[in-house]
């Protein structure tokens, strides 16, 4: 099992894997670490990554990029009517006001949310990692912009589980960036901490997150964002040109979309030149439109100038992160930056006067998110052993938790998490109730999101205790390691008076607190207690900020122990149950979708298979035509055969082209099969005339062996003389029948024409050299037996006896005339 970070950038996305020997980003099906975000589709099949950015030209209105900015929203957003505007594919409202984007697939009619494209790009890269890391991938963290409210996490989510991920964490860019800079430190101080910023410009947003650094342990402090990326530049020179070839060529390149893409390609382009050359630099496009070429240039300092205003809202938003860090640039120990658009030079700039130090490109500007992400991944996951690194990330914006009135109770909010607030975080509140009623959590500050409200919880179940009064009622309130906001639980504090030894039979202890009272003095009021949860469940000290100043231990017990010594209050908090209307979907369209996509992956699978056995058949054609016209095959087949047979061939090459170019898998195979049946015996044939001679030289090779052993036995050798005259007859004879066989075989061999099947086979000729030697080897390897050990040797004795057998033994190794037994063996 491997573990993986994915960055699912606007433009392009990026994998990395934790290994055994470090972090690695992966290559895809093109050899690419990027991978674009674009899916599109066609009749058969869906095109993701790589091959549907390469046939976005030709195949606009079903090539579907830019859908990170779309997710979790609804039609009627201004900021997805905003999107609207640069998209060249058909996006359309739902029944529910979600969005629809529509495409020709499969030859209908389809509509698929940008849920579902994200899921279907996260299915690519997840092919991507199975193959690169051979190895099945589930865990995985997935980075997200900073600035995503819930809805937006929550669809992330839910494009991840539709893809069959299971993310780990959602983990937000700049934090993941962090991440993969503090973790390979080694001069992190203990004590006082080092700020370090992150600037992330991106394709279609501008991040920036001041960090403190103490040794194995980083802090989220501050974070901006703003809507400005790359795009943002291509799109404000996209608009220049598209005046100027109005004026020069009257071609208006915003009336034609594909012009306006490839004019929008060209130039970023060249804005990419632009980032390392101050000269004048060209844009040529030909075949704009209506078949004329259009020709222009540009230097950096226009762009500049074309641009100021966005690089004005870049400044705002770097001076904005410093002020909400409360650091001054000399508490700023350095400026890292990534992300394509931080190759801009203004950008570096800009960075450079507002931090008032150069900026450092420690990190690799494209793949530090993914890279960030597959260590975290690496932390978390039992799959691999890492060294632990704190990560305390914050969440973007002020939250408030509003409840309802209740008969004579009043209703309230309260600012649960401030901006800024570090998470993963939970809060526990604490409110007096008699009957089920209703919470509602809502962002205390403007969003990104038209609609400021994350969820409403009916909490179930409430009622008055025995005598009628109110109940303690302890909501939990939590910030999860996603960065959404939830009420995580809410539990009933049931109190009763029981005796001593009931009490310690339930295990609870009473509480002596009194119901919380208001400052008003109502009868309802809203306590709360905190304390940091990390991600097993398990609770840390609460901070110095808490309410009372004490340890999480300690008020556990203020709330549960103790009574005089007769009679206790039993404490039992029982879980109350939740009805939750929140964003992202409803298990029984999550399960649909995921239906959908299994659906679709397995027909992507199909179609591959399909133009697999196509291109085999292809390929088989083309060369079976080579091989058998003037290729190794001609002369072992008769021309008559070979004609046929080619002519065969040349009919299936038209027919690819023409009624079998789509045709299922089966009816490819069955050609390929037919053409096999056909061939095959040639080829069968041409090999053995091929191997024969070589066969024939390892048999003549064996027989020459066993006679020089015979040889040698007969002229007296003492190497054999542990051996028998008998034996030796036999080898004799063996090599006699085998120089017939092979006497006899050579001539049917040498006087066969070559079109008709030798009437040796390399396996026969084979097996009668296996057979010779075996008959040699049993003999002449037999060991000579030891000699009895004598009960008293004289050392003259032992002198020459060693002597005798050392002599032996190199007159062996001269001599040795035995064949190994792997020797005939490798004959081929
Ligand atoms: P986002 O983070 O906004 O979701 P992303 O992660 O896909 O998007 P990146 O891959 O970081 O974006 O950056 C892509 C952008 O960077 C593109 O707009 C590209 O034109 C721009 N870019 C890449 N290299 C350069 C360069 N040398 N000079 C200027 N811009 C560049
Ligand atoms: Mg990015």
């Amino acid at each position: 099992m491997s573990v993986i970070g994915i960055d699912f950038g606007n433009e392009s996305c990026y994998v990395a894997a934790a290994k055994a020997g470090g972090i690695e980003t992966l290559a895809n099906d093109y050899s690419l670490r990027a991978t674009p975000s674009c899916v599109a589709f066609d009749g058969k099949k869906r095109i993701i990554g790589v091959a549907a950015k390469n046939q976005q030209v030709t195949n606009m209105k079903n090539t579907v990029s830019g859908f990170k900015r779309l997710l979790g929203r609804k039609f009627n957003d201004p900021h997805v009517q905003r999107e609207l505007t640069s998209i060249p594919y058909k996006v359309e409202q739902r029944p529910d006001g979600g969005i629809g984007v529509r495409v020709n697939y499969l030859d209908q009619d389809q509509l698929f949310s940008p849920e579902q494209l994200t899921a279907m790009l996260f299915t690519k890269l997840k092919e991507t990692s199975i193959s690169a890391l051979q190895a099945q991938v589930n865990d995985c963290v997935i980075a997200c912009p900073i600035y995503y409210t819930n809805a937006e996490r929550k669809a992330l989510l839910d494009a991840a589980s539709i893809a069959g991920l299971n993310v780990l964490r959602l983990m937000n860019e700049t934090t993941a960036t962090a991440l993969s800079y503090g973790f390979y430190k080694q001069d992190l101080p203990e004590d006082k901490p080092r700020n370090v910023v992150f600037v992330d410009c991106g394709h279609s947003a501008l991040q920036v997150s001041v960090c403190a650094f103490t040794k194995g342990k980083l802090k989220m402090l501050a974070s901006t964002w703003e809507q400005i990326g790359g795009r943002d530049f291509d799109y404000v020179l996209a608009d220049h040109f598209a005046l100027e070839f109005q004026e020069k060529y009257k071609l208006n390149a915003k009336t034609n979309a594909r012009a306006y893409l490839r004019l929008v390609t060209e130039i970023e382009k060249m804005k990419k030149q632009m980032s390392a050359n101050s000269t004048k630099l060209p844009l040529n496009i030909e075949c704009f439109m209506n078949d004329v070429d259009v020709h222009s240039s540009m230097q950096r300092s226009t762009m500049e100038e074309l641009c100021a205003h966005l690089f004005e809202r870049v400044d705002v938003t770097l001076r904005r992160c410093l002020q909400e860090s409360k650091l001054s640039p000399d508490e700023i120990h350095s400026v890292e930056i990534v992300g394509g658009s931080s190759r801009i030079p203004s950008i570096k700039a800009l960075i450079e006067q507002t931090f008032g130090k150069p900026v450092c490109t420690t990190l690799n500007q494209d793949e530090s998110v993914s890279r960030g992400a597959a260590l975290q991944c690496a932390i978390m996951s039992p799959a691999v052993r890492v060294r632990e690194f704190g990560v305390t990330d914050i969440q973007n914006y002020a939250v408030k938790v509003i409840w309802e009135p209740e008969g004579s109770l009043t209703g309230g909010e309260i600012e649960v998490f401030p901006a800024f607030h570090a998470a993963p975080f939970s809060r526990m509140l604490t409110l007096n109730r008699k009957e089920p009623f209703n919470m509602t959590i809502q962002y205390a500050q403007p969003v990104p999101y038209p609609d400021s409200i994350i969820g409403k919880w009916l909490i179930k179940d409430v009622k008055p205790n025995e005598k009628g009064e109110l109940q303690e009622v302890k909501v939990k309130v939590r910030i999860n390691h996603h960065g959404i906001v939830l009420i995580s639980s809410a539990s009933l504090v049931d109190k009763k008076e029981v005796d001593d030894s009931q009490a310690a039979d339930e295990q609870q202890a009473g509480d002596q607190a009194q119901p919380p009272t208001s400052a008003t003095g109502e009868p309802m009021d809203l306590s709360h207690e905190e304390y940091y949860e990390n991600d097993d469940g398990s609770r840390d000290s609460p901070t110095a900020s808490s309410p009372g100043g004490q340890g999480w231990a300690q008020r556990v017990k203020g709330w549960f122990s103790s009574g005089n010594d007769k009679k206790k209050k039993s404490n039992k908090l029982i879980e109350l149950s939740m009805d939750v209307k929140t964003h992202g979907y409803s298990q029984a369209d999550l399960t649909n979708y995921i239906q959908q996509e299994t659906r679709m992956i397995a027909n992507d699978a199909k179609e591959t298979e399909r133009v697999d056995a196509r291109n085999a058949l292809e390929e088989f054609v083309y060369d079976m035509r080579n091989k058998l016209q003037g290729g190794p095959l001609e002369r072992y087949v008769a021309e008559s055969d070979r004609e046929a047979i080619c002519k065969q061939l040349n009919d299936l090459e038209n027919w690819l082209y023409e009624d079998g170019e789509v045709c299922d898998r089966e009816t490819y195979q069955a050609k390929l099969n037919n053409l096999h049946s056909q061939t095959d015996p040639i080829k069968e044939r041409c090999q053995n005339y091929d191997n024969a001679p070589h066969a024939f030289d390892e048999l003549r090779k064996t027989i020459d062996y066993a006679r020089a052993a015979v040889n040698e036995f007969r002229s007296g050798s003492t190497k054999y003389d542990h051996l028998t005259e008998t034996e030796f007859i036999n080898i004799s004879e063996a090599a006699d029948k085998a120089e017939k066989w092979l006497q006899n075989a050579l001539s049917k061999f040498t006087t066969t024409p070559r079109t008709s099947d030798s009437p040796v086979k390399v396996s026969e000729i084979r097996h009668e050299s296996h057979s010779l030697s075996a008959c040699l080897n049993s003999v002449v390897n037999r060991p000579k037996p030891k000699p009895p050990t004598p009960t008293t040797k004289t050392t003259e004795q032992s002198h020459h006896q060693n002597g005798e057998s050392n002599q032996d033994k190199k007159d062996d190794s001269k001599t040795n005339s035995s064949i190994p037994e792997d020797s005939t063996m490798d004959v081929e």
